[in-house]
């Protein structure tokens, strides 16, 4: 009954769209994202994106950026 209580937290492998890699806790095995803190202008200071095939284009048009 105890198991429930706490969750199997491992590290996780995190992609970015940007080429980043870095790990993260979470229960999942696997994670995929947008963006992270290596290329969000937030972080960076300057709106400079690797791109990914396209994928962080079409990120910043869905979001307006
Ligand atoms: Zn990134």
């Amino acid at each position: 009954m105890q198991e429930a209580i706490q969750p199997k937290y491992n590290l996780t492998k995190v992609t970015c769209a940007c080429g980043n890699n870095f790990e993260a806790g979470s229960v999942k095995q696997e994670l995929r994202v947008e963006i992270c803190s290596n290329c969000h202008p937030f972080f960076t200071g300057k709106q400079k994106f690797l791109d990914a095939g396209g994928r962080v284009d079409k990120f910043k048009k869905k979001y307006g950026i």
